[in-house]
């Protein structure tokens, strides 16, 4: 299927009020040409560089989502114009960001990547510490971010039930937290699993493969 018929596939399962961050990591600009020029506005990046070498060549108006692991001294080059951070996985770097952040006069949304997979996963936060960190931005540290939500990876396996059960865990943290201050948004789901996060509570999801094909890291 072409990039277009992948796009519209995407869309029409996705409900209303889902918002589809669509993944363009290791495609070219003229790729995520294609997929604004159908209307999609939300694009999602792994790496600082491959961003500050793609957005130059792209309209304004995207709105750039970072959704993997950022180094804190990477900070500053993406402060200037980033939409969202999706995956700030310590105090340190939520520090980082809000100081960079400030800089420009921003407030940049973020959200809280928490650890849900059971399997051996470098980067997130526990939970404990999640609701840590969301405590003290509750109290208002932090004042030049917003935490919109939580993002959280499940489990890489074909055990449906698996994956569910570790999507819902992200949903009860969400529902707890949202109680305090409220939150917006909880991406969760990616091409082979955003069926099942939608279903568990997510109201983003971020998709790159089923939208672009899979991915060539020989390049
Ligand atoms: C690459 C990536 C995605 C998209 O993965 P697909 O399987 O290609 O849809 C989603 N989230 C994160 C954090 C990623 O790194």
């Amino acid at each position: 299927m072409s990039i277009k018929e992948n796009y519209k596939s995407i869309k029409d399962q996705l409900p209303s009020n889902v918002q589809l961050v669509a993944v363009s990591k290791t495609h070219p600009a003229s790729a995520v040409q294609e997929v604004y020029d159908l209307g999609q506005r939300v694009f999602g990046e792994n790496k600082v560089q491959e961003l500050m070498e793609k957005s130059p060549l792209l309209p304004q108006d995207i709105q750039w989502h970072l959704i993997g692991h950022l180094q804190t001294n990477k900070v500053k080059y993406i402060a200037p114009f980033i939409d969202t951070i999706q995956s700030v996985d310590s105090e340190k770097l939520l520090s980082e960001i809000n100081k960079e952040s400030g800089k420009y006069n921003r407030i940049i949304k973020v959200l809280l990547q928490v650890k849900i997979a059971a399997e051996e996963s470098k980067f997130g936060l526990e939970i404990a510490e999640a609701k840590n960190l969301f405590q003290q931005y509750a109290e208002g540290h932090f004042p030049n971010v917003e935490i919109t939500g939580l993002m959280g990876m499940a489990t890489f396996t074909d055990d449906e039930q698996q994956v569910r059960n570790e999507f819902s865990i992200l949903k009860g943290l969400f529902d707890e937290l949202n109680q305090s201050k409220t939150l917006n948004t909880l991406s969760m789901g990616m091409s082979d699993d955003f069926p099942i996060a939608i279903e568990c509570g997510a109201n983003s999801v971020r998709v790159g493969s089923a939208i672009f094909g899979r991915r060539d890291y020989s390049k």
